[in-house]
């Protein structure tokens, strides 16, 4: 009888050291939580602390200074007062780190790549290698997306406008280490198009080609400074030799006119040989890319009523002539342009001399830092809301 009372004490004594056992683990549970509820708390209390010494410590200007904190764990506090914008990456403990520290192992170089993609997509070149070899960058990160600004100190011709790039959560989530919030943007924040300063836009030309020196060179220059060109080749130019220069200038959004036939004064044609001027060319242009002649410039710019009439294409002139073909001077040629540009212009150059090539690759970087977007005639009239009318005569779209 007593051993079965000493087996059951036994059991008894088992169940309360059970019973013991868990509730010490309850009460280690409810500890732990508590104490990081505390932690948590405290670091709430202290963003405010700890942000206001980092304004104060960098001489931040407070009322344009914002701040992130993200996934718990990063604060990101940004002072937008100057193009460059301040920036401080600290963790939430109040550690300074920098951008490497968002990114998961071995991503820094993925970053990096993501971004040199975005940044040529966005700026032409002479902004895109510059910054690119900058280390002076700040981040302004956000839960949908990392913003980088770059300094525009070493740009030249001078830039005075913020120069940033948009990394979004879909571009990055698989390289970042913390969560982002994807979110569709109507359009692609990199493209060119969406650089704010490029409020104004003019049309350049290009006549008398196509030219097996300098057509394609043109054609590059262009496409490296984010702009589009019309181009007005001469009919009896139109040959095999020059199909692909055609083919590539087509390819690179740029536009092919009619320069005539045999680049005589139109004005001193029959009618039978004006005809001929258009025809010929039609035929050839046609041949090599099977596109159609839909503008025409006279040459010269010699027109009269019998022309005007007889050409079935709008015919453009042009209200900037720097008189590339006399001067071939790129600075004079530079100086010419830049002075006497307004907004809806039409540029005259050839692509046909070394100056007004070299000329070319001092414009276009001066016309972009003055806000100009550099296009082709049938872009610019759209734009303008202008259409094109056959038999009708176009010198500018002011
Ligand atoms: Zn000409």
């Amino acid at each position: 009888m007593h051993k079965y009372i000493t087996r059951i004490k036994k059991l008894i004594y088992g169940e309360i050291a059970i019973i013991f056992i868990i509730i010490l683990i309850i009460f280690i549970t409810i500890f732990y939580n508590y104490k990081n509820n505390i932690k948590y708390v405290n670091y709430q209390k202290n963003y405010d602390n700890i942000i206001n010494e980092i304004i104060s410590k960098n001489n931040y200007n407070s009322t344009n200074t914002s701040y992130t904190i993200i996934n718990q764990k990063y604060i990101n506090i940004i002072d937008k007062t100057n193009l460059m914008p301040l920036n401080t990456l600290i963790k939430i403990n109040n550690q300074n780190i920098n951008i490497n520290d968002l990114l998961l192992k071995d991503k820094i170089e993925d970053f990096n790549n993501l971004l040199a993609k975005e940044t040529l997509k966005k700026y032409p070149e002479f902004i895109s290698t510059v910054i690119l070899n900058e280390n002076n960058r700040s981040y302004e990160i956000t839960e949908d997306k990392i913003t980088v600004y770059f300094s525009n100190e070493n740009i030249i011709p001078t830039f005075n406008e913020r120069i940033s790039i948009d990394l979004t959560c879909s571009d990055i989530k698989n390289i970042i280490n913390y969560n982002c919030n994807e979110v569709k943007y109507l359009e692609d924040l990199n493209q060119a198009s969406s650089v704010p300063h490029l409020n104004k836009i003019v049309a350049i030309t290009f006549d008398d080609g196509p030219n097996l020196k300098y057509t394609n060179e043109v054609v590059d220059i262009l496409e490296k400074n984010k702009a589009n060109g019309t181009f007005f080749v001469i009919g009896n130019k139109l040959t095999y030799q020059y199909k692909s220069i055609l083919l590539n200038c087509l390819a690179k959004n740029n536009e092919i006119g009619s320069h005539t036939y045999s680049h005589k004064v139109l004005t001193k044609l029959s009618l039978d040989k004006l005809k001929n001027e258009q025809e010929f060319t039609n035929n050839n242009y046609f041949e090599l890319t099977k596109n159609k002649i839909t503008l025409t410039r006279p040459p010269y710019g010699k027109i009269n009523n019998l022309v005007k009439n007889n050409i079935n294409t709008p015919i453009i002139m042009w209200n900037v002539d720097p008189l590339d073909w006399k001067y071939k001077d790129a600075q004079k040629i530079f100086d010419n342009v830049i002075n006497n540009v307004k907004d809806g212009s039409i540029i005259l150059l050839h692509d046909a001399y070394k100056t007004s090539v070299e000329a070319l690759r001092l414009i276009l970087p001066k016309l972009y830092t003055m806000g100009y977007q550099v296009t082709t005639v049938s872009d610019l009239a759209a734009k303008k809301g202008v259409t094109l009318e056959n038999n009708k005569v176009y010198y500018s779209f002011n």
